[in-house]
């Protein structure tokens, strides 16, 4: 035997018995965003370099030391997708989406950052995102809260609270970044060497680092409130004031920047204690200046990302998460000339129960072998044809869960049952 092959260090394959909560939350994801109109767009998971140098900035964790860049043999420089937001504002601008209209957009997929994996944090892991581009109200803002916070009705995710902040418009932040880099000049000897290296490049960054080392003299830090000017604070009033109507409760954390450049007003992350270290699961915020950064026509655009490997382990921490996938019935053939006919019966049921989930005994097996291997596909019934149903055009109905007596049916009478638990 040859040695055996081995995944990536943290990218993970997503096994069968995972797979069917995924789907399920995929599809309330999917639902979800298109009940509110939005629609999906699917882009490439990979892109030229650098549009994630020029759009996420060149002075950030991801740029400076996450990304999968690699030339490829044109010897052109590429990128593994880190977040989706670059690749989507790429994508409405090259294909004129902007014209004199708004967008609003999902998409979902596999992002790549070179992190050190653990519980959380991978290497390959899943977002879903959300972008709307031509409308710069906080109505939009509230709405795209609105949407996270149905979401998580939805998947049964109770313990999860909103964090909410307003980075003011360019020059607000500008006023800002003097006072911070004034204040953190007055403490050179605490900062660490990231933290130096940015507090002339980027200092808002500063904020946003996990060394906590460095927690008492960032919580100490002027805090950008001060800086705002009118219209910012207005867009602010706004939104809280939506969410307030809404019921949707939320806290101002004057510390949360965001870990990507583009983001200004509005920034939102939704943050839970269940899951250590790792506890935001979507984060977003408006970022009006990237449209016209990436060479599109000045266009305000606000987002979220939600990360689905979080998403599910928060609801499996939930004290009433619940779910088995399991088919609705499994189908057990008694001999050969069943095993033969049996698979025509099986179309039959499907095309009369179009979302029936049947199992088909598949490669024979005694009568024995088969009813074990209907008890461990968890189906709720076992669908027996022998000889005798065979001649009758009838099937055995045994309810694996024991409810029911065991009864002898018609074709069709099988359907009506099965139709009944569906
Ligand atoms: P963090 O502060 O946890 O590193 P981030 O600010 O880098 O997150 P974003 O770029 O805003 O994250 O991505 C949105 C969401 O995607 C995060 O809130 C998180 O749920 C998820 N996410 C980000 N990085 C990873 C990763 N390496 N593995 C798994 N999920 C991730
Ligand atoms: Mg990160």
């Amino acid at each position: 035997m040859s040695e055996k092959i081995q995944s990536i260090r943290g990218m993970n394959d997503l096994l069968p018995e995972e797979s069917g909560l995924w789907q399920k939350v995929e599809q309330i994801l999917r639902s979800s965003l298109n009940g509110y109109g939005y629609q999906e767009i699917r882009m490439p998971i990979v892109e030229k370099t650098d549009l994630f140098k020029r759009s996420i900035g060149e002075v950030t964790d991801i740029v400076e030391k996450e990304m999968y860049t690699f030339e490829d043999r044109n010897g052109d420089n590429l990128t593994l997708r880190p977040e989706g937001t670059a690749g989507c504002v790429r994508a409405v601008i090259e294909n004129g989406l902007l014209r004199g209209q708004a967008q609003r957009l999902w998409y979902t997929g596999p992002m790549f950052r070179h992190e050190r994996p653990q519980r959380g944090r991978y290497r390959q892991f899943h977002q879903f995102g959300v972008e709307v581009f031509g409308l710069e109200g906080p109505d939009v803002d509230a709405e795209l809260i609105a949407i996270s916070a149905r979401i998580w009705k939805q998947l049964g995710i109770k313990e999860v609270t909103l964090q909410l902040n307003t980075l003011g418009s360019t020059d607000s932040r500008a006023l800002y970044r003097e006072k911070l880099v004034a204040y953190f000049k007055q403490h050179l000897d605490q900062l660490d060497e990231d933290s130096l290296r940015r507090l002339e490049s980027n200092p808002l960054r500063i904020l946003d680092s996990k060394n906590s080392d460095m927690a008492a003299l960032i919580a100490a830090a002027p805090v950008l409130e001060d800086s705002l000017d009118e219209a910012d604070r207005a867009h602010f009033e706004q939104l809280k004031a939506s969410l307030d109507q809404m019921g949707i409760s939320y806290e101002i954390n004057p510390r949360l920047v965001r870990g990507l450049d583009y983001y200004g007003r509005t920034v939102f992350e939704w943050v839970t204690t269940l899951l250590g270290a790792q506890g935001t699961i979507c984060a977003g915020g408006r970022y009006d200046g990237l449209v016209d950064q990436i060479g599109g026509k000045a266009t305000p655009a606000v987002g979220f990302a939600m990360g689905l490997e979080r998403l599910v382990e928060l609801m499996k921490e939930q004290d009433d998460f619940e779910y088995a996938a399991a088919p609705d019935a499994y189908l057990v053939l008694a001999g050969e000339q069943a095993a033969t006919a049996g698979l025509a019966l099986a179309e039959q049921l499907r095309s009369a129960l179009p979302e029936l989930q049947l199992v088909t005994n598949l490669g024979g097996g005694s009568f024995k072998a088969q009813f074990k291997r209907a008890d461990r596909s968890a189906a709720r019934f076992a669908l027996v044809v022998g000889d005798d149903e065979l001649e009758q055009g009838t099937m055995t109905v045994k309810d694996l869960k024991g409810e029911l007596e065991q009864q002898t049916l018609s074709i069709q009478g099988v359907v009506d049952l099965l139709s009944s638990y569906n």
